[in-house]
């Protein structure tokens, strides 16, 4: 089959559950350039609707010599509590399937039986990064993040329980590159083990290559995101990406901006929701749609309009919110 042809599937594969499956991710399978990929994709109901979608998936990875693999359980993911539950597919709330794709079959398999292990308990973490191919140096980071974060008064709710992992990559970083930008629409399936890795850095840029041959407009807008947007960001659920004039760094910064989109996106993300925090982050929004400037200080956040103060907001933790943007 020549690149064409097969660049002809991978897309044809992602549209399927509308993107839901990852073409970063199943670009660097296809070519090789990781071993296997898991995701998590939303449904309602395990209908023949949705059987004949996997079956679809499935003929076409075929195609590719590939293997697909599906979770025979549901997973409910619920914030703030943390719970991830493993429930059969009759269960009649929301849900998530785990899918996995790989050359290996057993790899595929082990994918998605890690993918509910990982999430649940720290052991198996490691495991699934090895068999998705993560490099060496963020899979210690991965280790970081699970040893570290259990019980830390910085924990963040809304993200299982552990620490907030894109900010425990900024912690670690002197530098900003576009290709590790994991506060707008990261192209990463796991945090960098700082935003300057190497590594990573070195992956995101042999998939976008690829990408520009598979859908050019979805590479373009793809990169427009990892570079222009600055990133107002909460969680790995909740940013609005604002686009403007930026001034320094995640400490102190302003930020003069004309257009603002939301991602603010918890409520399709998790199937509950503190819905308290909801409420404060469209309190935000509001805010800054009114506004055009951002100033940004470890204990505090102030929204104007021109130069009337429109708000001042109280930050109980210097990280969170963070007003982002990569410098490299
Ligand atoms: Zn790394």
């Amino acid at each position: 089959m020549n690149q064409d042809q097969k660049n002809k599937i991978i897309e044809e594969i992602t549209k399927i559950f509308s993107g839901q499956l990852s073409v970063l991710e199943l670009i660097g399978v296809v070519y090789g350039i990781k071993p296997t990929m898991a995701e998590m994709i939303n449904f309602n109901k395990f209908d023949k609707a949705l059987i004949k979608k996997l079956n679809k998936i499935n003929y076409l990875c075929k195609k590719l010599s590939l293997h697909f693999v599906v979770s025979t359980k549901k997973f409910i993911i619920n914030s703030p509590l943390g719970i991830f539950e493993m429930v059969d597919f009759d269960d009649p709330r929301k849900g998530k399937i785990a899918v996995g794709i790989s050359k290996s079959k057993e790899d595929a398999l082990e994918g998605v039986n890690l993918y509910y292990k990982k999430t649940l308990t720290d052991k198996g973490n490691r495991d699934f990064g090895r068999i998705m191919g993560y490099p060496e140096c963020c899979l210690d980071f991965g280790d970081y993040l699970c040893e570290n974060s259990k019980g830390d008064k910085d924990y963040d709710p809304n993200n299982f329980g552990f620490a907030n992992p894109a900010v425990e990559s900024l912690k670690r970083s002197k530098n900003f590159a576009w290709q590790c930008n994991v506060f707008t629409e990261s192209p990463l399936s796991y945090y960098p083990c700082s935003l300057d890795c190497q590594k990573s850095i070195d992956y995101v840029n042999k998939l976008v290559k690829i990408l520009k041959k598979v859908n050019e407009h979805h590479y373009k807008f793809l990169i427009n995101y990892l570079k222009k947007p600055v990133s107002l960001y909460w969680t790995c659920a909740d940013r609005i990406l604002l686009y403007g004039d930026f001034k320094g760094d995640f400490e102190k910064a302003e930020l003069k901006y004309d257009r603002l989109e939301s991602r603010l996106d918890s409520i399709e993300f998790y199937q509950q929701n503190d819905m308290k925090l909801i409420k404060e982050l469209n309190r935000v929004k509001g805010f800054i749609e009114k506004g055009n400037k951002i100033i940004m200080r470890p204990n505090y956040f102030e929204i104007f309009k021109n130069n009337k103060k429109l708000f001042k907001f109280k930050k109980e933790n210097k990280y969170i919110p963070i007003l982002v943007k990569p410098n490299k």
